[in-house]
Formats: structure tokens, C-alpha cells, sequence
């Protein structure tokens, strides 16, 4: 399993940054082509909070505990094989 994560919700909270045991996540601000795919909603919440998303740097490291979904505020993160 690894974390997939929904840049229309994520205001980079880092709640997963926080809790998962394996160090999968960081923090980063997305590229302009990064934003592109994003609903209008979700760039303009980008815009909005400004600051860095949650990116999966180490996918290979998810044990697939779930801490991460359950500590989302946004719940902007779900597991995929
Ligand atoms: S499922 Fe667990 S190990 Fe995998 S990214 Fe989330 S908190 Fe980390």
C-alpha cells in the first residue's frame, strides 16, 4: 500500500508529517504544473492557506498502518495497493 493524496483537499497541515512511523511524508509547495490538474476550488485553497502540501517523498517505506487517513483534518489521503 502506499498514501495517495488529494491536493484539492490538503492545506499541508502535516498531521501525516506528524504521525506516520516510517517518515513517508514531507512537505513541499507544489509546481505551477502540479496545480494545473486541481479543481478551481483546490487552487484557490492553495492560494489561500499559501504555504507547503503533503508529498509522499518515500512511498516504498508505508507500512500501511492507516495512521495518516485517520489524522488527516482534511481527509485528503487514502491508501492504494
Ligand atoms: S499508512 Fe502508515 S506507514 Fe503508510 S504513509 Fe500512512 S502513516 Fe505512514
Amino acid at each position: 500500500m502506499r498514501p495517495l493524496i488529494d491536493y484539492n483537499r490538503c492545506e499541508g497541515k502535516a498531521a501525516c508529517v506528524a504521525v506516520c512511523p516510517t517518515q513517508v511524508f514531507d512537505l513541499r509547495q507544489l509546481t505551477a504544473a502540479e496545480r494545473g490538474p486541481l479543481t478551481l476550488a483546490g487552487r484557490l485553497r492553495g492560494f489561500l492557506h499559501g504555504g507547503p502540501q503533503a508529498w509522499v517523498t518515500r512511498p516504498e517505506a508505508c507500512k500501511g498502518c492507516a495512521r495518516c487517513v485517520a489524522e488527516c483534518p482534511e481527509s485528503a489521503i487514502r491508501l492504494v495497493p
